[in-house]
C-alpha cells in the first residue's frame, strides 16, 4: 500500500447510473449492465459509512461531498437530509464540508432548492445550448427534448439563488456554433459559471452501428456496455479540430470582456498551468485522486473508468483510504504519466495538456506510436492561441495585479494590430504572427466578416 493522500475527491452515484433521461450520447447509462438485477438505490447503512469514510480520511480541513448520477434527484430529497444529518455527526470539528449535486434540472422544484439554499449545495446543471442544440442528443425515455424542463429547474435555481454552474457537453449538434452557445449560457441563463466537456465516445468496429444508435436499453435491440476501448468514434463525437475551434472562438470574446465576470473552468485552468499549478486531473501531469463510488459501494479508479478492471473493491468490505492508497490505484494515476507518448514529452505545450485524459489516448502520433489523445489538435490549437493572453494574466498574477487587466491589453494589441492590417499586402506574412501569409489569414477573415 502506498501513501494515502491528504485529501481525493469522490464521485457519488447513489442511482449508480440510473437517470429519467436518455441523452443519446450518455455512456453512463450503459453501466446499468454491471449491476444486473440491482434496485440501484444507495442504502441507508452504506450513506452513514460513505459519509463517515470520507470525512475520516480527509486530513484536510476542506471536504466536498460530491453527487452525481445518473440523477441523483432520482434518489429523493429525504436521502439527502440523512446525507446532512451524518455529516453533522461525522465531521472532525476543523473540517469545513461543501456539498455539490450534478443534475439536469428536471425534477428540480421549491423543495429541493429551499434544501440546496440552506446547505450552500453548488448545482451542475446540464444545459447543451439554445434549445436545438441541447435537444439534439438531450432527451427524455420517450425521445422527446429536455430543454422546457431544464429550464424550469433553472428557474427554481434562481428563484432561491442557489448557486449554479452550468455543464455543457460539446458535440456535432453545437460545436460548430461556439457563440451562440457561450452567449446563450451568459446572456440569456445568466450563468457565471460555466464547464465544456467534450464529447468523444469510442468504439471498435464491430460496436459502432450499436453505439452510433446510443447507449440505453432498446426494446428487442440489442444493448452495448461501453469500455474504454477501440479507435473510432461514434457520429455524435466531437471532431479534435471543431473542439478546438470552439474553445479559441470562446476564449477570443471571453478575453476581450468577460475576463473577472464569468468563469470558464478550461480558461481558469490553463492559467493555473501557465502560473505552474495543476488544477485539473486531465490536465495534470498524474491523475488518480478522483474517484467514483456506485450505489452498492464498489469505489472506481474514476467516474470514466466503471468497469471491471478499475474496481479497487467496495467500502463495506475494506476501508475506502486503504483503497485510495492502494497501489493500483496509484500505478492508475501514475501511468497517466509514464505511458505518455514521445509526440507528447516533447511538445511545446505539455505543461498545459500533458497528454489530456488516459480515456481519449486512442490515437496514433504521426511517428505511429499508440497513445495519442483523440483531442490532441484541438489541445495543441488552443493552448498555442491563448499563449499570448495567458502568459500576460500569468504576470499580472505574479505581481498581485488583476488578470482582468488582460482586456485593456487585448484591445490595445488590437488596435495595434488593425493598423497593421490596413497598410498588409495581400502576400506579407500576416501581422499577427500566425506565420501565414495575409491573404490566408486575416485578410480572408475580415473578408469573411464583410
Ligand atoms: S482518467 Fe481522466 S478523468 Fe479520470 S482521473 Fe485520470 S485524467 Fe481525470
Ligand atoms: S497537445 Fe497533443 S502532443 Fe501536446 S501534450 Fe497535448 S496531446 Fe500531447
Amino acid at each position: 500500500m502506498t501513501k494515502a493522500p491528504p485529501a481525493f475527491h469522490v464521485l457519488a452515484k447513489p442511482t449508480g447510473a440510473i437517470c429519467n433521461l436518455d441523452c443519446k450520447y450518455c455512456f453512463f447509462l450503459s453501466k446499468e449492465m454491471l449491476y444486473p438485477g440491482s434496485r440501484f438505490r444507495m442504502a441507508d447503512e452504506l450513506l452513514e459509512a460513505y459519509i463517515q469514510q470520507l470525512l475520516e480520511a480527509h486530513q484536510v480541513p476542506e471536504v466536498t461531498i460530491a453527487w452525481q448520477g445518473g440523477e441523483p434527484t432520482l434518489m429523493g430529497l429525504d436521502f439527502f437530509k440523512r446525507s446532512i444529518e451524518y455529516v453533522e455527526q461525522y465531521k472532525k470539528p476543523e473540517q469545513r464540508v461543501s456539498h455539490t449535486m450534478q443534475t439536469n434540472g428536471t425534477k428540480l422544484d421549491d423543495d429541493w432548492c429551499v434544501f440546496f439554499k440552506e446547505h450552500n449545495f453548488l448545482i451542475g446543471l446540464s444545459v447543451d445550448g439554445p434549445q436545438a442544440m441541447h435537444d439534439a442528443y438531450r432527451v427524455n425515455k420517450g425521445g422527446e427534448g429536455s430543454f422546457p424542463q431544464v429550464m424550469l429547474g433553472l428557474d427554481y435555481l434562481k428563484a432561491h439563488e442557489v448557486d449554479f454552474n452550468i455543464l455543457c457537453t460539446v458535440h456535432a449538434a453545437n460545436a460548430d456554433r461556439p457563440l451562440e452557445v457561450y452567449r446563450f449560457f451568459r446572456d440569456d441563463l445568466g450563468a457565471e459559471f460555466i464547464q465544456f466537456i467534450p464529447i468523444v465516445e469510442r468504439a471498435t468496429e464491430q460496436l459502432l452501428p450499436l453505439a452510433n444508435l446510443g447507449w440505453s436499453e432498446r426494446a428487442g435491440a440489442q444493448r452495448p456496455l461501453y469500455v474504454q476501448q477501440g479507435s473510432l468514434v461514434t457520429e455524435r463525437t466531437v471532431t479534435a479540430e471543431q473542439y478546438g475551434d470552439f474553445l479559441i472562438a470562446i476564449f477570443d470574446e471571453w478575453v476581450k470582456r468577460d475576463v473577472g465576470n464569468i468563469y470558464v473552468q478550461l480558461f481558469d485552468v490553463t492559467l493555473g498551468s501557465w502560473v505552474g499549478q495543476h488544477n485539473l486531473c486531465i490536465f495534470s501531469p498524474t491523475c488518480g485522486n478522483a474517484l467514483a463510488i456506485e450505489h452498492n459501494g464498489d469505489l472506481y479508479a474514476c467516474d470514466h473508468y466503471v468497469e471491471p478492471d478499475y474496481l479497487l473493491g467496495n467500502i463495506l468490505e475494506e476501508r475506502m483510504i486503504d483503497l485510495v492508497a492502494s497501489e493500483q490505484q496509484r500505478k492508475f494515476g501514475q501511468d497517466k504519466f509514464d505511458t505518455l507518448p514521445k509526440y507528447c514529452r516533447e511538445c511545446e505545450v505539455l505543461f498545459a495538456c500533458y497528454g489530456g485524459c488516459p480515456k481519449n489516448r486512442f490515437i496514433e502520433t504521426p511517428e505511429g506510436e499508440p497513445g495519442l489523445n483523440y483531442l490532441c489538435a484541438g489541445y495543441k490549437k488552443f493552448f498555442k492561441h491563448v499563449s499570448e493572453p495567458m502568459r500576460f494574466m500569468a504576470n499580472e498574477l505574479r505581481y498581485n495585479r488583476a488578470p482582468a487587466n488582460v482586456m485593456a491589453f487585448m484591445a490595445h494589441r488590437d488596435a495595434q494590430l488593425q493598423q497593421l492590417f490596413a497598410k498588409a499586402h495581400r502576400n506579407d506574412p500576416c501581422p499577427c504572427g500566425s506565420g501565414l501569409k495575409f491573404k490566408q489569414c486575416h485578410y480572408r477573415r475580415m473578408g469573411e466578416q464583410g
